[in-house]
């Protein structure tokens, strides 16, 4: 059988039973029948099933089976059922909250899915990539993933990466002419792209000839990677601090179970003992919580505009002290309107333009020849900067489509942010014209002469002169340039960039991109926060400048420098001076990189942001990769770890804020969670040392840590954002969350909560009942845990972060007490959960020793911790 790679583009276009205008919507529905959809049979998900299972796979569980099994042995009934319905119950909250949590995460996902870019009824439209069919007119521009094998139709200088198929770093260049020989690799078959790969360079059109898994990357699916998201590196150190403290606890349970045997107590007692001990130590939510919080925080960040792309860049982001942001379109609008316009030897305004003067109107001509953008309906498709152009024509009558049917295209070399520069050849008048258009530093070297009514003539070097000056004038005020420059080529001329020289200047095009409303104000925050902000621009030095004093980013212009002088300092220098600088201008992608490293050697935690298809290995290098979501290609979306939906530098400062929140939230849950176990250990150490009775039965402690304890945790992980979190300092990643200072406010806190549990306990025992004193020990220790969620809210008092300001803690609260309250007075209750009935003397005595621990903290912190305004 002859393969595509061996007919002629119109032979499979025929096949295939495609024209260029693409297919119409009931072919494409009828297509989409027969092969389905686009998309990659992903490995089997866990079931629901499989995660509740996987709950009972824990430590602390597995002990509370056997202790299960070990009470049923010893006809011990009661325990056992109650034991295992509180296995049940928190399996099943674990379930809930691991689903949910993965629900959240999908959902982000599916917010970031690819788009294409494909011809239907003789349209250009963006679909959701799962949605192409064979036979589709998929149209590719540089920065773009294909997500479909095809045949090329049409190729301008199309240079594909194909390294995730053939493992060739080098990007290929394609072109349209069949290749007859049978039986070749794929690397050989240069008409033909392939899913997974994704372009570097120029454009084409292609014709889908398989979709999903019939692709070559589908045919090899099961070899890519699907695993699942890595663990952040909080939850790693999370998970093995935690295995390692349930080790250590289990062999002190073990310990003390010998002990107590050897004193001669009775076996059942001793080993509920250690079984005691071991519920009341394990801090079993600990990762869990990280998980949800981390969730429910990135859903709350999508929502303000940021999509996570990788989770552990919510910790980093916390961090973050230097952002290296792009101009246009994150610090400005990106919506660029021509201010005004240099030609015919004088300036003018761009609303004073005479379409009668001949170069007038030729330079507006050749601008829309030279630009793909279009503006139909209102509806802007394309570079803003093109837009711009599109606009100065529409306002003297001139369409750009029209124009363009007028003076077909023959061949172009697309812009690319490196030369700076963009070139088409057109038909005009049985002429074939090439048209430069780009930044006049770079172009004027490659003109010779210039255009004006009176003629061409000769450029000499006082036109130079004058030109620059224009230039320098425009750009002063904040405004970027374009120059424009054609001349006549041979008829059907391949040309690539060398074709760039002995061009005919027209003039040049001065347009204004106003800065953001709100970053003035996001710059103002991120100084205030220890941040430093950085603007890295394709655009001239002078435009940079003014814009970035505009915006408050530079003071001083001696902060500014360009791409080439930049190119002269080694890494070493760069490295010694990067803290100089705050602007740097007409930088090429590769040089973002070595800015991000000189940073990075500093010791800084780096945002980068970035768009176009060359940016993706400083995205990759920064600590925090950000993609635009507007204008960002689908490669720098793939090389980040978050993408900005409005390209909008105040929402990376939002995002910092966000992830600042969110690890102190997380760190507060934490210290809840650990200093009330230590507060239950200390309370039966001290019980062990002096040899009392035991304190809590195993179900005590077992319904505070596996149900009212992780509530009022997963609220303190849902804390509002402070409005004082940036006026901190940025957060050394390199400090570990469990560090000297915290390990000391957790043991200080289990202490008071111990103090009060076990004046508690002495007084039941006091009364010679130790079912009381349990129960009275149970009960404060239950209770003064759930306020001392108040408490670690903030390393603030709660009177000064508010009493009310987080609903959540107070739903928690309730839910607790009216549980704990519950098992006090529910007759059926009280001898499952083994609590003797209170008198109320007793309860106001609980009531008071519980809210004890949460004075002594809310006094410590009024008085010495103080608070930032
Ligand atoms: P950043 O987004 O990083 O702030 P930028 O978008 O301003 O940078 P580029 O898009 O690389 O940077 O543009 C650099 C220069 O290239 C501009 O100053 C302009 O002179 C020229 N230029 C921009 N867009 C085009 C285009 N579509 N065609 C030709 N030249 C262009």
């Amino acid at each position: 059988m002859t393969e595509y790679h061996q007919q002629s583009a119109t032979e499979v276009m025929k096949i295939l039973n495609v024209t260029t205008q693409g297919l119409n919507d009931d072919d494409a529905q009828r297509r989409q029948q027969i092969y389905g959809y686009n998309v990659l049979e992903e490995g089997k998900k866990t079931s629901t099933w499989a995660v509740f299972i996987g709950q009972f796979k824990d430590l602390l569980v597995i002990i509370l089976l056997v202790a299960a099994f070990v009470s049923f042995l010893l006809g011990e009934v009661e325990s056992t059922i109650v034991i295992m319905i509180v296995v049940i119950l928190n399996a099943i909250l674990g379930t809930v909250q691991h689903v949910k949590a993965e629900q959240s995460l999908d959902n982000l996902k599916a917010l970031t899915s690819p788009i294409a870019k494909v011809m239907r009824n003789n349209q250009l439209i963006e679909l959701p990539s799962e949605e192409i069919v064979v036979g589709d007119l998929l149209v590719l521009e540089a920065g773009d993933y294909i997500n479909a094998d095809g045949r090329l139709i049409e190729s301008h200088n199309l240079h594909i990466n194909e390294s995730s198929l053939t493992g060739e770093s080098i990007a290929v260049a394609k072109s349209t002419e069949p290749i007859h020989h049978s039986n070749i690799t794929i690397a050989d078959k240069k008409n033909m792209v392939y899913s997974g790969s994704f372009v570097t360079n120029g454009r084409g059109l292609v014709l889908v000839t398989a979709i999903g898994m019939q692709t070559e990357i589908g045919k090899i699916a099961h070899l890519l990677d699907t695993a699942k998201e890595k663990k952040t590196p909080l939850q790693m150190n999370l998970d093995q601090f935690g295995e390692k403290l349930a080790l250590g606890i289990t062999l002190i349970c073990l310990a003390i179970f010998t002990i107590d045997l050897f004193r001669g107590r009775a076996l059942v007692e001793s080993f509920m003992f250690a079984v005691s001990l071991a519920v009341a130590a394990i801090p079993e939510a600990l990762s869990s919580i990280v998980t949800i919080v981390l969730a429910f925080g990135t859903q709350k960040m999508a929502k303000e505009n940021a999509i996570i792309r990788k989770l552990y860049a919510v910790e980093s982001l916390g961090s973050v002290s230097v952002i290296c942001s792009d101009k246009t379109g994150t610090l400005t609008e990106n919506k660029m309107v021509v201010q005004e316009v240099f030609v015919d030897q004088k300036k003018i305004p761009y609303d004073w333009l005479n379409p009668t003067n001949t170069v007038e109107k030729e330079l507006m001509v050749k601008a829309l020849l030279c630009s793909d953008a279009v503006e139909r309906d209102q509806k802007e498709i394309g570079d803003p900067t093109e837009i711009a152009l599109v606009k100065l024509g529409k306002q003297y009558g001139l369409d750009e489509i029209q124009i363009r049917a007028q003076y077909p295209r023959q061949a172009e070399v697309p812009f690319d942010s490196e030369r700076k520069l963009m070139s088409t050849v057109n038909q005009m008048d049985k002429q074939s014209i090439m048209i430069t258009k780009g930044a006049l530093d770079v172009l004027l070297s490659k003109v010779t002469k210039m255009k004006t009514s009176t003629g061409i003539f000769e450029m000499t070097a006082q036109h130079r002169q004058k030109i620059e000056a224009v230039n320098r004038d425009f750009s002063r005020n904040g405004l970027r340039v374009l120059a424009i420059a054609y001349k006549e080529v041979a008829p059907q001329q391949i040309i690539n960039n060398s074709a760039e020289r002995d061009l005919i200047f027209i003039g040049l095009i001065a347009m204004m991109d106003p800065p953001r409303k709100e970053s003035k104000a996001a710059v103002a925050s991120c100084i205030d926060a220890g941040i430093k902000p950085v603007m890295i621009t394709g655009d001239h030095k002078i435009t940079a400048t003014a814009i970035a004093q505009q915006i408050g980013i530079l003071q001083d212009p001696a902060e500014a420098i360009e791409g080439h002088a930049l190119e002269a300092l080694t890494d070493r220098e760069l490295q010694e001076k990067v803290q100089d600088y705050t602007v740097y201008a007409r930088v090429t992608p590769a040089q973002k990189i070595r800015i991000v490293k000189a940073w990075q050697d500093k010791g800084h935690v780096v945002a980068m942001t970035g768009d176009g298809v060359n940016d993706g290995p400083a995205l990759k290098q920064a600590d925090i990769g950000v993609a635009m979501g507007v204008t960002g290609t689908e490669v720098a979306k793939d090389a980040s770890s978050m993408i900005l939906i409005d390209d909008n530098f105040s929402t990376i400062v939002k995002a910092i804020a966000n992830g600042r929140s969110i690890y102190t939230n997380i760190k507060n849950a934490i210290l809840f969670l650990l200093s009330g176990n230590a507060g239950a250990i200390f309370v039966v150490l001290y019980a062990t040392v002096l040899g009392l009775p035991v304190p809590f039965a195993p179900v005590h402690l077992l319904f505070i840590n596996l149900l009212t304890d992780s509530l009022p945790a997963i609220a303190i992980g849902l804390e509002p954002n402070n409005k004082k979190t940036m006026k901190d300092k940025p957060r050394n990643i390199h400090t570990p969350l469990l560090n000297k200072a915290f390990t000391t406010q957790v043991v200080l806190e289990g202490i008071l909560i111990a103090i009060s549990t076990i004046i508690a306990f002495q007084i039941g025992l006091s009364t010679g009942d130790t079912l009381t004193a349990s129960t009275m020990a149970f009960t404060t220790l239950c209770l003064s845990r759930l306020v001392h969620g108040f408490n670690s809210r903030s390393k603030e008092s709660i009177f000064a972060i508010g009493v009310f300001s987080n609903k959540y803690t107070w739903l928690a609260f309730l839910i607790g007490v009216l549980s704990l309250h519950a098992v006090l007075l529910m007759p059926m209750l009280t001898t499952v959960f083994e609590v003797a009935p209170l008198t109320t003397a007793q309860l106001a005595l609980i009531y008071s020793l519980s809210v004890l621990p949460f004075l002594v903290n809310q006094w410590y912190k009024l008085l010495f911790v103080r608070s930032r305004s």
